[in-house]
């Protein structure tokens, strides 16, 4: 860049008939970036106010404008680029105790003023000629503050030299700017785990599952754990197997073989971690049972201790199926089987009667949470019906009339919640109302992944 000031003989003052022709290199090398044709355009005006002159003509009518608003407005330039230029004009013209006029003339038309100034201005731009002076003034305030800005170049312009460019906003060009740099959205999807995680996709309640990115209660580390459960990149044994730094690909705590999903939910050592989830989760469950519309119907509850439920404003409630809301008739059967197979007891049960044509009509709804691999949910549900299976029937076989509802409520291990088999559940059959439910499901949530991370894999 480069600018020009010229004044003849009789306004230079130096009445021996020269003019002053002075070529004026303005670039400052502190900060390239306000080396603008603005800047180029301001600093003559500058230095011929500096000069002495009080008629000055310019072909950029931005340069008045700005003098006149620097003037005039000082407040609406605050922000200017260069108003540390424009405050030195003002100053200067202050200092003057005479009138400054400034025109504005028409460039390229051959007034010769203009045409002499701005060869000066080219010879000193192109380099052919050596500058008489260099201004160096910085001419932007906000120099010292700092933006981020990125080098990278853009697909569209791939060949276009690199340079840098300030980032518009600190949101969306951020997060475009680092979608490129890691390669998102460009990841392979030729996995399995992709295949499932899209056709699953559709069962899941997006925002409920992915509350954990936002939850301030959710460390960066329990997050990026939750990510690498869900994408199949948790390290354990079987990675570590494949990628040659273990010998073998079996769990080292009960040496069954490794993955993700046996580090979460499958492990036999890490069952005590497992039964306190469940426990807990329990306890979300069976309070928001208890404040919906069915809360006096539940009779039993198999989660939680019942000092824990005393705690939280729970009543106590045996952790089998009581005796007394069972046909008389299958009594001594259901107390061997629950004696046989204590494991295959509801976590809670909902149970009331009701009188039809004379006879009494029992309602059944057995309770099953469970915790299932992400993407596969119809296993677990499958499971929980095969394990209240023999309840059911034996119900149904003394009581023709009862009516025996099983609800399964299914929870991802990686924080999975689910419109049918989590949501429904709850709302449909349970008497959760939609209020309650909200924060029930980022409760489950957030124990689902919480505790999941803090004991398990740290
Ligand atoms: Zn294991």
């Amino acid at each position: 860049m480069g600018s020009g000031l010229y004044a003849n003989s009789a306004a230079a003052g130096t009445h021996e008939g020269v003019d002053l022709l002075l070529r004026i290199q303005p670039a400052i090398k502190s900060y390239p970036f306000d080396n603008t044709i603005n800047r180029a355009e301001l600093v003559p005006v500058m230095e011929a106010i500096s000069r002495g002159y009080t008629h000055i003509a310019t072909d950029s009518l931005s340069t008045l404008y700005q003098v006149k608003k620097i003037a005039h407005q000082p407040q609406a330039m605050n922000e200017h680029r260069h108003l540390l230029l424009h405050k030195k004009i003002a100053e200067l013209i202050l200092e003057k105790n005479q009138p400054i006029h400034i025109y504005k003339v028409k460039s390229h038309i051959g007034i010769v003023g203009n045409e002499i100034a701005d060869e000066l201005a080219t010879s000193v731009a192109k380099g052919t000629e050596t500058p008489n002076i260099h201004i160096q003034d910085d001419s932007n305030p906000h120099e010292s503050q700092y933006w981020p800005y990125h080098t990278q170049d853009t697909p569209d312009h791939a060949d276009a030299p690199t340079r840098p460019q300030p980032l518009t906003d600190l949101d969306a060009s951020l997060r475009k700017l680092c979608h490129n740099m890691y390669h998102m959205g460009t990841a392979n999807t030729a996995t399995t785990y992709y295949a499932a995680a899209q056709k699953a996709a559709a069962l899941i309640d997006m925002p409920a599952s992915n509350k954990f990115l936002t939850s301030r209660t959710v460390t960066p580390y329990e997050t990026t754990n939750v990510l690498k459960l869900r994408c199949g990149n948790l390290y354990n044994n079987k990675l570590a197997h494949r990628y040659g730094r273990s010998t073998t690909s079996k769990c080292p705590l009960c040496r069954q073989p490794d993955g993700g999903y046996h580090l979460a939910s499958g492990c036999p050592a890490l069952s005590e971690a497992y039964i306190e989830r469940h426990h807990a989760t329990g306890m979300y469950i069976l309070k928001a049972i208890k404040g919906g519309r069915l809360g006096s119907t539940v009779v039993q509850a198999d989660v939680g201790s019942n000092d824990k439920r005393t705690t939280e404003g729970l009543p106590d409630l045996p952790t089998s199926v009581p005796n007394n809301i069972l046909p008389p008739s299958m009594i001594a059967e259901y107390e061997q089987a629950d004696n046989d197979k204590p494991d295959s007891r509801p976590d809670i049960t909902l149970y009331w009667t009701e009188k039809s044509h004379g006879l009494l009509k029992r309602h059944y709804t057995f309770v099953e949470i469970k915790y299932c691999v992400d993407t596969k949910p119809q296993e677990q549900q499958a499971n929980a019906e095969e394990q209240h299976k023999g309840l059911i029937q034996m119900i149904q076989k003394h009581d023709v009339n009862a009516e025996v509802r099983l609800v399964v409520i299914l929870l991802g291990t990686a924080g999975y919640i689910y419109e049918d088999y989590t949501k429904k559940q709850l709302q449909e059959y349970l008497g959760v109302d939609a209020h309650a439910l909200k924060s029930l499901v980022t409760n489950l949530h957030l124990q689902s992944v919480n505790p999941l991370m803090a004991k398990v894999l740290i």
